[in-house]
């Protein structure tokens, strides 16, 4: 038993010893940590310090992002809207200008319609003169159909008529051009040697207005028109190939008291 007893305290002054041993060991490491944690408890404040800066920065930060970007949107909007007005008042410029112009292409086209209407009509109307003016022409051209007027007077309208020897048959219409009836101012168109006129015409006188003051079965009557009055017309037909060449023809009116006056010559040409 001793020995426990012994061990007992050998053991309890070991434990006294380690336990002595123990907290001169804690009081010596004491000061030096106080001191980092009294550090490191600055260095945490000033690092919540920072962080919290930095928060508030970041804070800052995003609401002056978010206001720039307010703004940008703000601007954007603004630039859209102008941008949109812009373009709206393109639109109705356009607009204005295309129905400008197509009101100007619609008057200009109904001018130009107004304008070669009026030019069709005018040609229209000169190639319808031109064609009646042909159309006369070629009556007035055709050298082997005459005319000749007699009118209130003892006269006739000329004293000359010729024809080409190429006419084969030949017309004289002769067209009374006054009032007065065929009785008191009447006339026709004798064509005959020049050296039986008289001697014609006083047989003619003889003869009477039914035979239209010709003598019946005279031979050396080549043609001759009616006793016409006022208005009245009447056509003498013959064939050149009944005149005889080395002939002098003249035409003559056999109404009475007429024929010395009214007398013109004819030829062939
Ligand atoms: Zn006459």
């Amino acid at each position: 038993m001793q020995i426990n007893k012994t061990k007992w305290l050998s053991m309890a002054l070991v434990l006294a010893g380690a336990t002595l041993a123990g907290c001169g060991g804690d009081k010596k490491a004491d000061a030096p940590a106080s001191d980092m944690a009294d550090k490191a408890a600055e260095v945490a404040a000033d690092a919540t310090d920072a962080a919290a800066g930095a928060a508030d920065a970041a804070g800052e930060m995003m609401d002056d992002a978010k206001d720039a970007a307010g703004d940008m949107a703000d601007a954007a909007e603004g630039a859209m809207s102008d941008a949109k007005d812009a373009a709206g008042e393109m639109m109705d410029d356009a607009k204005d200008a295309a129905e400008g112009a197509m009101a100007d292409a619609k008057d200009g086209m109904e001018g130009m319609m107004h304008d070669a209407k009026d030019a069709a009509d005018g040609a229209m109307a000169d190639a319808k003169e031109a064609m009646t003016g042909g159309a006369a022409a070629a009556d007035d051209g055709d050298p082997c159909t005459l005319n000749i007027q007699a009118g209130d007077n003892i006269a006739y309208s000329t004293n000359a008529l010729s024809v080409p020897a190429s006419c084969g048959e030949v017309s004289v219409t002769l067209t009374h051009t006054g009032n007065l009836p065929k009785e008191a101012m009447g006339h026709n168109w004798v064509l005959l040697p020049e050296s039986a006129v008289e001697e014609v015409a006083m047989a003619g006188m003889g003869a009477g207005a039914g035979n239209n003051y010709i003598p019946e079965g005279e031979a050396r009557v080549v043609a001759n028109t009616a006793i016409v009055g006022g208005g009245e017309s009447s056509t003498a037909t013959f064939n050149l190939s009944d005149l005889e060449e080395g002939v002098s023809y003249v035409y003559v009116c056999t109404f009475p008291g007429h024929w010395s006056i009214m007398k013109g010559t004819f030829s062939i040409s």
